[in-house]
C-alpha cells in the first residue's frame, strides 16, 4: 500500500513562512541556537516529538468529559482502566511528566553509591540517578556502534556487560532500566528476546528490572516487523508482554500518549508502591491525579488506545523510512536502520571540512533553518563533547549527528518532501556550510542555553 496518513484534517494551524533574510536575522538574534528561536519563526519544527503530537477528535471529545474532582475523579478511573489493561501492573500512579515518575521511583529504589545499568539512560533518567548520589552506566549492545549496519535491534542491552557488572560487586547494582525504544541510542528498538534475557538476569541477581517505556508502542511495532516469531502479534500484545517482564515502569506520555503532558509510574510490589505513593502525594498530587487535570487524564486514556492502532503505527514507521530514503537519495547518510520517532543525519560524514570542534552537527542544523526554516537539534560534540575554559572542544562525541524528530500526526508527506528537498540542496554544496564557535557556554545543560557564531 502506498504511504498515506490514516486520518484527515479538520482543524489547521497556519505555518509561518519567512524570507531568507528574516530567517538569517532570527537565527543571529537566537545566538545561532535553535532552542532560542520563537516558534513563530519556525516553518517545520522537528526539534522534538515530545508533547508535540496532534489530538484526535476523539481525544478532544474525551477531554470534554474530564472530571476535575479532587479525589476519585471519573477521569482517573478511565485512565487507570487503560493503563492497567495495557501494563498489568497492580499499582499505577499518574505523574505530571516522565522525569517526575523517575524521581519518585528511583528515590524509592536506589541507595547512594549504587549503580544503575541501562541500554542507554535518557538524559533526565541519568540526571535523576546522579542526583541520588548513584552512578548511571550505559551498556548499549556492541552492534549499536556501527551506524550503517542493518542490525534490527541496535537498542538492545549488552547482556554480557550487564552480567559482568552484576557479578562484579554483588549488591552494588540497584536497578537495570531498559529504555524502549532507546532514545539516547538513535531511537533504536529493543527485542523481546533481549528483554526476556534481561528479565532472567535480573531475577538471577535479585535486582529489579525497570522499563523506561516512553515509546512502548513504537517499540512494539518494530518488534512485529523485525523479530522472528512476532510477525502475527498485534502491537498491543507485544506491549503487554514487555510490561509483563518488568518489576516497574515509568512512561512519559508526552510521546506515545499523544498528549502535551503526562506520565505514569507503575510498580508490582506493594511495599515499593507505598513508598512511591508518599512522595507522589507530597510532590505531585493525590494518587488519583498526580499533577494532571481530569481532562488531561481522559485525553491520555484515549491517546493510549489510538497509539497502538496498527494503521497509525504502520503509517508513522513508513513516514520515517520514506524520509530516510529521500535523505539517502539526496546524498545524506542516516543512522540505519531508521527507527520511528526520529531520523538521525550523519553530519560528520556530510561535512568533513568542519572539524568536530567547529560542530558539524550544529552547522547542518543551522543550515536547515537558514535555508528552509526547519528546526532540529544537534546530537554531537556540542551536546556530548567536553570543553575547556575557553569553550574549545577537548573530547569530541563519538558521532556528529543531527536529530530530526517527527511529531505525531502533525506533518504530512509533502512537508517531509519539503524537508528532504532543503536537505538535498545543502548536500549539493556542503563546502559552503560554515562551522561554528561557542561565544557563551553555561556549565550545565549547554545545548539549551549556549550561544554561537559562524566561523568563515
Ligand atoms: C522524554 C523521555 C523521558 C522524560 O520524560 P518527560 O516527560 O520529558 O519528563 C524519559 N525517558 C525517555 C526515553 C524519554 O524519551
Amino acid at each position: 500500500m502506498p504511504l498515506m496518513e490514516p486520518y484527515r484534517i479538520k482543524v489547521v494551524e497556519p505555518i509561518p513562512i519567512l524570507t531568507a533574510q528574516q530567517r538569517a536575522e532570527a537565527l543571529a538574534r537566537a545566538g545561532y541556537n535553535p532552542f532560542n528561536l520563537r516558534a513563530d519563526e519556525v516553518t517545520i519544527d522537528l526539534l522534538s516529538d515530545s508533547g508535540t503530537g496532534a489530538f484526535s477528535a476523539a481525544q478532544q471529545a474525551a477531554a470534554a468529559l474530564g472530571d476535575e474532582s479532587y479525589a476519585g475523579a471519573r477521569s482517573w478511573f478511565r485512565f487507570h482502566e487503560v493503563v492497567s489493561d495495557l501494563t498489568g501492573f497492580p499499582h499505577i500512579y499518574p505523574v505530571h511528566q516522565g522525569r517526575g515518575a523517575e524521581r519518585i521511583l528511583f528515590g524509592a529504589l536506589l541507595r547512594p553509591g549504587q549503580v544503575s545499568l541501562s541500554n542507554t539512560h535518557f538524559d533526565t533518567t541519568r540526571a535523576n540517578v546522579e542526583l541520588l548520589g548513584c552512578q548511571a552506566r550505559d551498556l548499549p549492545c556492541p552492534q549499536a556502534k556501527d551506524l550503517d549496519s542493518q542490525y534490527p535491534f541496535k537498542g538492545d542491552l549488552d547482556l554480557d556487560a550487564a552480567r559482568a557488572a552484576l557479578a562484579e560487586e554483588p549488591g552494588r547494582v540497584g536497578m537495570v532500566i531498559v529504555t524502549i525504544t532507546n532514545n539516547g541510542g538513535g531511537g533504536q528498538p529493543v527485542s523481546m528476546a533481549n528483554l526476556r534475557a534481561a528479565r532472567e538476569l535480573c531475577r538471577e541477581f535479585g535486582v529489579p528490572l525497570v522499563l523506561d517505556a516512553a515509546r512502548f508502542a513504537e517499540n512494539a511495532w518494530l518488534v512485529t516487523q523485525r523479530e522472528p516469531g512476532y510477525e502475527s502479534h498485534s502491537p498491543t500484545e507485544v506491549a503487554k508482554e514487555a510490561f509483563g517482564l518488568a518489576d516497574a515502569a515509568v512512561a512519559s506520555l508526552k510521546k506515545d500518549g499523544i498528549s502535551p503532558m503526562g506520565a505514569f509510574l507503575a510498580v508490582r510490589d506493594r511495599e515499593l508502591a507505598d513508598r512511591c505513593e508518599l512522595v507522589l502525594i507530597a510532590t505531585e498530587g493525590f494518587r488519583t491525579y498526580g499533577g494532571l487535570a481530569g481532562h488531561e487524564l481522559d485525553r491520555l486514556a484515549q491517546g493510549l488506545r489510538e497509539v497502538l492502532e496498527p494503521d497509525y503505527l504502520r503509517s508513522r514507521a513508513a513516514t520515517t523510512a520514506y524520509l530516510a530514503q529521500l535523505a539517502n537519495d539526496g546524498g545524506v547518510d542516516v543512522v540505519q536502520p531508521p527507527g520511528i520517532h526520529a531520523l538521525y543525519l550523519n553530519a560528520g560524514r556530510l561535512l568533513p571540512h568542519i572539524p568536530p570542534g567547529r560542530f558539524p552537527g550544529h552547522a547542518l542544523a543551522s543550515q536547515l533553518y537558514l535555508e528552509g526554516g526547519i528546526r532540529c537539534a544537534e546530537l554531537g560534540s556540542l551536546y556530548l563533547g567536553t570543553l575547556d575554559e575557553h569553550h574549545e572542544l577537548v573530547t569530541p562525541a563519538p558521532y556528529e549527528l543531527v536529530r530530526l524528530a517527527l511529531p505525531r500526526r502533525v506533518y504530512t508527506q509533502s512537508h517531509y518532501e519539503y524537508v528532504a528537498e532543503v536537505l538535498a540542496g545543502i548536500a549539493k554544496r556542503p563546502e559552503s556550510v560554515p562551522g561554528y564557535r561557542l561565544t557563551h557556554s553555561p556549565a550545565l545543560l549547554r545545548h539549551f542555553n549556549c550561544r554561537l557564531e559562524p566561523v568563515s
